[in-house]
């Protein structure tokens, strides 16, 4: 490792780098991490502690660090035609062999692809499109889009607003108008006094009630992760997205289906909605796309939705200067040539996906741990003051205590990154993990969750 100054770095970060998502003033006070280099499933901070990446960096590097054919793939796309745009009529060889691969890779039905720059962007244009869609109909009352309660869909304005995170909304005046919230499906926080079942179905009905209320004829679309994965790893219960279906299918109302994390094998399928049944008319991704080596996202165009722009609505007043960037696209096009490959999909679906479910079945026996639940390659465990005999019964700890974050603090000193959500502690691990990985990735989140509770 090259040798610098830790502490010159930090203090010149805290003078100059706004993080996203960050307190700033907090952060200056500590000094970031410095994160080096990466290998596999490990990164290295800059005092050398090699830490297991259960995040996948920030649920998007499905194939592991130092891929070196990925590094080829853009060194090789740089010196032969770093960018040009695909407006005014031109286009670019990776960008159209992107799109064609990506329609190949999803569920039949989708021959387009709208290249943007990041999962944000791609909701932004799911905004716009949706919208034209209903105005290309002759529907233009149809505006309004609903999503649910601590969804994430991106931090731009409309991303955020399409988002559900009371957190974001409270800060600039959001969400814009024409967009509402409906209940999330999360049995833990909200299904007390339930069975599972009755509450997957209530759920699913606060959209068709929310749909009856507005009207029909001025809901455009539903946008929804299959798994909401930064709300803290909402697992729904099995009858949910059936019924979510049938309600969109009832009133026609267009469903995104947002696989920005879902996609691209952490389920055990290519797209998440393929897990629960989903039958969406426009996919979001990003992240996995290019396993986040570099920014990469965009729209998968349903056919319903697709033949109506092209065939009725002339130009669309939409794009970024980085749409179908050539570099991204040759980055893309070789993560997916190892996914596909490597057989990364099946390897979730067979193997790793289920003997992680066996772990953090395990896990749940820790004192600390109320629930743990998983779904291929994303899993989530509850902290709890005590437990109680079903699953709301436990006792909880106070947010103000911050027993989440302090429990990541210890994962880290421990060497595994895993995410706190309040006091639920997320894991979305790289899909190129072995059994021995997720053995030696449990071992160090039991070492934390140990030594979390000999601190309370
Ligand atoms: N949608 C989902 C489901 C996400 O998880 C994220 C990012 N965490 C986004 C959209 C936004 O993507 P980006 O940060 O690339 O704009």
């Amino acid at each position: 490792m090259e040798n610098f100054d830790t502490r010159a770095i930090q203090k010149l970060d805290s003078a100059h780098y706004l993080h996203p998502f960050t307190d700033s003033l907090e952060l200056s006070g500590r000094g970031a991490r410095v994160i080096v280099r990466g290998e596999g499933i490990y990164v290295w901070d800059s005092e050398g502690n090699q830490i297991l990446d259960a995040m996948s960096g920030l649920w998007c590097v499905n194939v592991g660090y130092g891929r070196a054919s990925i590094a080829d793939a853009v060194y090789k796309q740089m010196m032969t035609l770093p960018f040009y745009n695909s407006f005014f009529n031109t286009t670019n060889v990776p960008a159209v062999q992107l799109a064609t691969r990506l329609t190949e890779l999803a569920p039949p039905g989708f021959s387009r692809v709208f290249f943007t720059g990041s999962g944000s962007e791609g909701n932004d244009t799911n905004l716009r499109i949706v919208r034209r869609y209903w105005d290309l109909m002759g529907y233009s009352e149809r505006h309004i889009v609903i999503s649910r309660h601590n969804a994430y869909h991106g931090s731009t304005v409309a991303g955020a607003s399409l988002g559900g995170m009371a957190g974001m909304h409270a800060q600039g005046g959001l969400p814009i108008p024409g967009i509402v919230h409906v209940m999330q499906p999360n049995y833990f926080e909200c299904g007390k006094g339930m069975e599972e079942e009755e509450f997957g179905l209530m759920a699913a009905r606060s959209l068709e009630e929310k749909i009856v209320e507005l009207g029909a004829d001025k809901v455009a679309a539903f946008i929804a992760e299959p798994i909401q994965g930064a709300g803290g790893v909402v697992i729904p219960p099995a009858n949910y997205w059936p019924e979510v279906q049938r309600i969109c299918d009832k009133y026609d109302i267009l469903m995104i289906a947002d696989e920005v994390i879902c996609g691209f094998g952490r389920l055990g399928t290519m797209f998440g909605s393929t897990s629960f049944g989903i039958r969406p008319d426009l996919m979001t991704f990003a992240k996995g796309v290019s396993s986040g080596y570099v920014p990469m996202g965009g729209v998968l165009v349903g056919d319903r939705v697709g033949d109506v722009l092209v065939a009725k609505g002339g130009e669309f007043a939409h794009g970024f200067t980085y749409s179908g960037h050539p570099v991204a696209c040759a980055a893309a096009l070789e993560n997916l040539h190892i996914i596909v490959q490597e057989k990364l999909v099946e390897r979730v679906a067979e193997t790793t996906g289920p003997y992680l479910k066996q772990q953090f079945a395990k896990l749940a026996e820790h004192p600390l741990v109320g629930h743990a639940n998983s779904y291929g390659m994303v899993a989530g465990l509850n902290l709890v003051r005590r437990k109680g005999e079903r699953l709301h019964d436990h006792e909880l700890f106070a947010p103000s205590e911050g027993v989440g974050m302090k429990c990541r603090a210890h994962m880290f000193n421990n060497g595994v990154i895993m995410r706190a959500v309040g006091d639920r502690m997320i894991v979305a691990p790289p899909l190129v993990m072995s059994t021995d990985d997720i053995d030696e990735m449990v071992k160090r989140i039991r070492k934390s969750l140990d030594d979390t509770l000999a601190d309370l």
